[in-house]
């Protein structure tokens, strides 16, 4: 009988116990709880979310459980970083004024980085930073060779209406989809293109070759980080891919298909992970070379880096 009230006892105990515990344990973390909430930016030929695929593939959730509040945009993947910055710049404004929010701060990939830096001149005070991971800064070797040996001929119609496919199927339908311009895309991804673009917008330009920018201008803090991995995992179908997009580099640093200084801007985190384009944003669906850091948990720590700085 007092072996029964004492069980009972125990079990309520370990009730309250876990009922107290519980809710703890499903609560968010506060690693990645930024003053400003992040913006995920994605790049060329990039989306959102497709077939519930995030294009920074686990890397919202893994914010979003360290206490981040994230936003993801979803711009036109085949445009100029002008057209792409516009789009971008309605997404901020819109969320800004549904939800209270003051400033962003944006963490962009290959293309989004040129696209977040256009925001970030023409409206620098919805801008807390601009984190970039392989950045087309400088641009990419491999957009002037194919503008110089594939863009004037057929193949290029044919990757003209492959762009405009993608876009439908990114927004759902064609109809909902804004006209994609792949040779404006190509030109803002080219050195000659990003060279205009850079006087045009120079906000957290190096100072030297392949060295860093001012950390911070017009109350916007720049920090550029890079892969510079090509191949890395065999598994991985778009290795392949990235050997023959990587071939115009010759002996320089790239991850397939941007050169590592060439993603320089700002303050320079680290340029040399070993990433590869796609790994950068943890795909294909997390592969990656088995002893190359985990990409979800650089985000993670990126955001605690804006965290400590009060952004
Ligand atoms: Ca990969």
């Amino acid at each position: 009988m007092r072996i029964a009230i004492s069980l009972r006892r125990l079990m309520s105990v370990v009730a309250m116990a876990v009922a107290f515990v519980a809710p703890g344990a499903a609560q968010a973390g506060t690693y990645a709880q930024t003053k400003y909430p992040i913006v995920l930016v994605h790049g060329f030929l990039g989306f959102s979310s497709v077939l519930d695929i995030s294009y920074f593939y686990g890397v919202a959730d893994r914010l979003r459980a360290d206490g981040a509040k994230v936003y993801v945009a979803q711009l036109n993947p085949a445009q100029s970083n002008e057209y792409r910055g516009e789009q971008l710049l309605q997404q901020l404004q819109q969320w800004a004024a549904r939800d209270g929010v003051q400033k962003f701060n944006l963490i962009a990939h290959s293309q989004g980085g040129p696209t977040s830096r256009y925001v970030a001149a023409v409206a620098p005070g919805l801008v807390a930073s601009i984190g970039t991971v392989s950045a087309t800064h400088f641009g990419s070797k491999t957009a002037d060779y194919y503008i110089a040996h594939i863009g004037s001929t057929w193949a290029n119609n044919v990757a003209s209406n492959i762009a405009q496919v993608l876009n439908a199927i990114y927004n759902g339908s064609a109809a909902s989809a804004s006209p994609t311009d792949l040779n404006a895309a190509l030109a803002s991804l080219s050195t000659a293109g990003m060279n205009t673009f850079n006087s045009k917008y120079p906000q957290g330009k190096p100072t030297t070759t392949c060295g860093q920018g001012p950390a911070t201008v017009n109350g916007v803090s720049y920090y550029s980080t890079a892969g510079s991995s090509v191949l890395t995992n065999v598994l991985d179908v778009s290795d392949a891919l990235f050997a023959l997009t990587s071939q115009p580099f010759g002996s320089e640093a790239n991850d397939g298909v941007v050169g590592k200084c060439s993603a320089h801007w700002g303050t320079v985190l680290k340029d040399n992970y070993s990433w590869n384009h796609l790994d950068e944003i943890n795909q294909v669906l997390g592969l990656r070379g088995v002893f190359s850091p985990d990409p979800v948990a650089f985000y993670d720590s990126l955001a605690n880096r804006l965290k400590n700085q009060g952004l």
